[in-house]
């Protein structure tokens, strides 16, 4: 079979990490169990995703002329990704972001720093890539211009594109009538809705019903098919009939591991649901690969370094 090709536009970061027992409190200061720098980046991230799975990947994106963007080029490069696309701002810090890990609680201030200088135009100069794409995969680290326009380049070519709505904002109707799958999980769900994030956790009930209704409200808003990630919960999809009417919310639960290091566990779910759907999988197969793949990830250390190989995977569905 002919390796897909996967168009990716988004962030790099450095992730400056730091391993704790306990957050702490306002004006208190904890001790940290181990500090890491290590390549992330929702962009970069979900590249080596879709790296490992086999496809052939390149990256549209930007970093900083130092250290760490030489760094983050590097370690891509090392994966057989294709960062031709890559801009080097001169005048600009490469993108960084500030992790605390916590047992069951990660916690992330992002600095876009050079993300935030891609342009329309930076990603206009790689239409050919986007022509000889099957899958572009997109998330919300880069100016919403930029995200725009690989969106309107994939339609103009005629490719499939994912939105992973990361982190949340609300999006206009001509952007989300563009996209064939939205990706968020539930919390961008909401945002993505113009809702307020919940001030509790509600009950299952309650949770439930809104994840349905969420679901619904965006592919009435014209969105292809939408999957929810849920976390310790697997994912839920959907997808509008052929006369745009929203289908039933179909729930594919969790695979059951040990839990390590969810960071990154979206990043292998877009990335492997980009690659299932490129190798022409329907989405209920391809929900179940990238649930798959990201139950690997949550098992390992490291946003890039735990996600999982093709073969790997493989061994996991046995
Ligand atoms: P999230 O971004 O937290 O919704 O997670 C993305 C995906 O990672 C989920 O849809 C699951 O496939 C997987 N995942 C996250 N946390 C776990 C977990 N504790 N156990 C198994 N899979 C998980």
């Amino acid at each position: 079979m002919r390796r897909p090709h996967i168009v990716v536009v988004g962030s790099l970061n450095l992730d400056l990490i730091v391993e704790v027992d306990r957050l702490p409190d306002q004006g208190e200061t904890v001790l940290g169990k181990k500090a890491h720098m290590l390549p992330g980046g929702k962009g970069a991230n979900q590249a080596v995703a879709a790296r490992r799975l086999g496809a052939e990947v390149s990256l549209i994106g930007a970093v900083g002329r130092d250290a760490f963007g030489a760094r983050l080029l590097e370690a891509l490069r090392t994966e057989g990704i294709d960062t031709e696309g890559v801009k080097v701002v001169p005048d600009e810090g490469s993108g960084l972001a500030f992790i605390t890990l916590a047992e069951r609680d990660n916690r992330i201030i992002v600095v876009p720093g050079a993300n935030a200088r891609l342009t329309p135009d930076d990603v206009d100069r790689q239409a050919a890539l986007f022509r000889a794409a099957d899958v572009v995969l997109v998330q919300l680290e880069i100016p919403l211009e930029a995200v725009e326009k690989a969106v309107e380049l994939a339609r103009r070519s005629g490719v499939r594109v994912i939105l992973n709505p990361a982190p949340a904002r609300p999006l206009p109707a001509t952007l989300l009538r563009a996209v064939d799958v939205l990706t968020p999980n539930r919390l961008e769900l909401r945002v993505v809705n113009d809702l307020p994030p919940p001030a509790v956790e509600a009950p299952e009930e309650e949770a439930s019903a809104a994840l349905e209704a969420g679901v619904r409200a965006l592919l009435a808003r014209g969105v292809s098919s939408v999957v929810v990630t849920l976390g310790a919960e697997g994912a839920a999809y959907a997808i509008r009939d052929a006369h745009g009417n929203p289908g039933g919310l179909h729930r594919v639960p969790a695979v059951r591991v040990p839990v390590r290091d969810t960071t990154g566990a979206g990043d292998a779910f877009n990335g492997a649901l980009a690659v299932a759907l490129a190798e022409g999988r329907p989405l209920g197969e391809a929900v179940r690969m990238a649930n798959r793949a990201a139950a690997i990830k949550v098992t390992r250390f490291g946003a890039q370094a735990g996600m999982p190989t093709r073969a790997e995977l493989e061994r996991w569905q046995e």
